[in-house]
């Protein structure tokens, strides 16, 4: 079984944002430091563009992206000089302080040649950033970039946040408090469609409606995921990460196309374990190999866990497949515990 080229994906300039939202599949959060380099960046960008032939899209993220302005300018203008199609920046819209501000930086963007933009709204989100920073940049984006380019995740809780206030964050212990712990969770799970990797299911998988042991997970390999998917993510420190699968690396990329053309996962032990047997799989060898145990634990999805074995698993041995190092170190969040 080959690796499918990609053909969309996102390019993480960092880990870093000064949300740490419960919810991340990547752990980003302001503990994190590093950036993509300049030439690494110019480098991805000529791969991503001669390995994925026609491809459907492109999306630049952070973490928070807009904490290095300079780098995302540059980033939106390589793209833009290769002719790789940018679908949009992604942002948290906590740098959104007023109208002028989130004026004057999409206006540098469109100027560079961005045509689009995601802003992030969620209950999570707003632990941090105010609606009415949201709110503002979604306004000033409207008016550079025009409505049609506009893309809010997700609309429909703007209302939902508002009765809570616009001017302050909400700390997500409010929603828990106010709707109960079962709606709260059905809203968070469902309403939100959590994936349950990264830190979603290590911070809110106790609220998930529907929660498993990890027997339920047998036979659910991730071939499609990692091989099939065409979707990928490219970190700061070069590492090809299949789909949404934070944590997990395929390899440090210098030739991408080269990469793609080689990459053989058998050679990569966890690798090989999750796309034939999935994460029941790599449980049951943490278990043979290492003693682990994880008593009556259950879980949100399968990536819940898998990311579980994976935290266990780094460290035990030299894996490099588990990296960065740092993800694991911040799958809880910097913000105060939702469980008792
Ligand atoms: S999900 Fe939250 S913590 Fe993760 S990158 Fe987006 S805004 Fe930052
Ligand atoms: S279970 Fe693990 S390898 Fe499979 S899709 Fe989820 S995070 Fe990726």
């Amino acid at each position: 079984m080959k690796l499918r080229p990609f053909d969309s994906g996102g390019i993480m300039l960092s880990y870093r944002c000064q949300c740490g939202c419960r919810h991340c599949v990547y752990a980003c959060g302001p503990r994190w430091q590093d950036w993509m380099s300049r030439d690494f960046l110019e480098n991805l960008l000529r791969g991503i563009k001669e390995t994925s032939g026609n491809p459907k899209g492109f999306h630049l993220a952070g973490g928070e992206a807009f904490l290095n302005f300079d780098l995302l300018l540059l980033a939106v203008e390589k793209c833009n000089e290769l002719g790789l199609p940018l679908e949009y920046v992604e942002t948290n819209a906590g740098w959104c302080v007023d109208y002028e501000t989130g004026l004057a930086k999409l206006k540098a963007l469109k100027e560079a040649g961005l045509r689009s933009i995601l802003i992030s709204v969620s209950p999570f989100h707003t632990e941090t950033v105010p609606l009415e920073r949201s709110l503002t940049a979604i306004r000033a984006a409207e008016e550079v970039l025009g409505a049609g380019n506009v893309i809010v995740y997700m609309w429909q809780f703007i209302d939902l946040i508002a009765r809570f206030g616009r001017e302050n964050p909400v700390p997500l212990k409010t929603w828990i408090e106010v709707f109960g712990p079962e709606a709260a969770g059905s809203l968070f799970w469902d309403g939100y469609a959590l994936i349950p990797g990264g830190r979603a299911g290590v911070e809110l998988g106790f609220l998930a409606p529907n929660k498993y042991p990890p027997e339920h997970f047998a036979g659910k390999n991730c071939a499609e995921e990692i091989l099939f998917s065409r979707h990928v993510h490219f970190d700061p420190y070069g590492n090809y990460i299949p789909l949404f699968c934070g944590g997990l690396s395929l390899g440090k990329v210098e030739n991408l196309p080269s990469f793609i053309e080689i990459f053989d996962y058998r050679k990569l032990p966890l690798i090989k374990i999750l796309v034939e047997d999935g994460p029941y799989g790599l449980f049951l060898f943490a278990q043979r190999e290492f003693g682990f145990n994880l008593g009556n634990k259950l879980f949100a999805g399968k990536c819940h866990l898998c990311v579980e074995v994976r935290k266990f698993l780094q460290g035990k041995a030299d894996f490099e497949e588990l990296t960065p190092q740092a993800f694991y170190e911040n799958l809880r969040s910097h913000l105060p515990p939702l469980e008792e």
